[in-house]
């Protein structure tokens, strides 16, 4: 790799959980709009904007590329099959556009139509080959024909779209989402412990845990998952999950023990977690090289993350890997930035 050392005066940074919507998928956010009273006029704002108040923060905050991915559930809760391919594909040309507009500045990952494996192929196909996205991003379990019904990843329905993916050699984004109405009695009277305070965390834990308890890294063992938040609470947990089923398997049967998947095919992302005590675990229980910067702006702030993140005490070697280096390697990009460091 040609980039060593950043030049910290230029926004050298890669974010990788930063989030848009359009017109189809902007009210799914209206419910994380809480507390001061124009909090949805400032989100919504944040959401529809690609060219103003994204890149002023993006530049303030040190950001040389952002990876844009289409909010939550948005996609993934569209019941009707015809419908969510239309509304991903609208998704993903809205952002390609504005990749190409501010060119360097963003890439993508795709919102993939989950309701129907072949379009969902189809679209990654599409996305990366010729709209040069760098891989998708999905939002959990996905709704298909009805309101209660949950499609996790880990299903023998969606082998082939991993077979795919792992020939394309691109990552997915297993990014959280509410469980279902139906599933949410233990939140029942405590509305606090929904979304991002507590409920996502286990839902994309848990889901994450699936995908490797189904044996899909055995079949599939190039592949590549990212999770936010810095690892959805798994780097603290994933000790005992193994233990516990190396004790008593329960009919769980895979080739390694469950944390060498978690250590060679999952990633995690700083998004929305910006707490040192959790980044130092989260390297101690991973190493460095498999945990990148994200924000999950608009939700989160650039500006917080940045500022913890200029400060924490690891590092610079583990500091420029997070926040850079890792992005570079894994998405194969090549930045203005590197481009001129190298010249
Ligand atoms: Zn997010």
């Amino acid at each position: 790799m040609k980039f060593d050392t950043p030049n910290f005066s230029k926004p050298w940074k890669i974010a990788i959980e930063e989030h848009f919507a359009i017109e189809d998928t902007m009210g799914d956010s209206a419910a994380y709009a809480t507390g001061k009273k124009d909090a949805w006029q400032k989100l919504s704002s944040n959401l529809g904007d690609f060219t103003k108040q994204r890149i002023e923060q993006m530049d303030a905050t040190g950001i040389d590329v952002s990876i844009l991915s289409l909010n939550s559930p948005a996609v993934q809760g569209i019941f009707d099959k015809s419908r969510a391919v239309q509304v991903a594909r609208r998704s993903n040309d809205a952002v390609a556009s504005a990749m190409a507009k501010h060119s360097g500045r963003f890439r993508s990952f795709a919102a993939l139509p989950m309701q129907d494996p072949d379009e969902a192929i189809k679209e990654l196909k599409r996305c990366v080959k010729e709209l040069g996205f760098v891989g998708a991003l999905i939002n959990g379990y996905t709704q298909i024909g009805q309101e209660d019904a949950s499609y996790y990843l880990d299903l023998p329905k969606y082998r082939p779209f991993w077979a795919e993916v792992e020939k394309l050699n691109v990552p997915v984004y297993l990014h959280p989402r509410e469980p279902l109405e139906s599933q949410q009695r233990a939140y029942d009277g405590h509305p606090w412990l929904l979304g991002a305070a507590w409920a996502f965390g286990v839902e994309t834990a848990t889901h994450a845990l699936r995908l490797i308890g189904s044996g899909l890294f055995d079949e599939h063992p190039k592949l590549k998952v990212l999770i936010g938040h810095l690892g959805e609470g798994l780097p603290f947990s994933i000790w005992r999950f193994e233990h516990r089923n190396l004790v008593d398997p329960r009919g769980l049967n895979l080739k390694k023990k469950a944390s060498l998947y978690f250590y060679e095919n999952f990633y995690v992302t700083t998004s929305g977690n910006y707490r040192t005590q959790a980044l130092i675990n989260t390297i101690l229980e991973m190493g460095s090289d498999h945990i990148m910067y994200a924000t999950d702006y608009p939700f989160e702030s650039m500006v917080e993350t940045e500022e913890w993140f200029r400060a924490i005490d690891i590092s610079l070697e583990d500091q420029i890997k997070i926040g850079r280096l890792n992005a570079l390697k894994l998405f194969g990009l090549e930045t203005k930035l590197s481009k001129e460091v190298a010249a």
